[in-house]
């Protein structure tokens, strides 16, 4: 995956980018997931 602010190229479930530190939103997704799964 890669950085949406800088291009940066990210390691696979990266929280964050290391290069300028914009959010990748995946524990945002994960949590989303994670609600849907559950039912809430
Ligand atoms: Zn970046």
């Amino acid at each position: 995956m890669y950085c949406k602010q800088c291009g940066a190229q990210l390691p696979d479930g990266a929280n964050y980018c290391p290069n300028c530190g914009a959010s990748t939103g995946f524990l945002r997704n994960l949590l989303c997931v994670l609600v849907y799964m559950i039912g809430a």
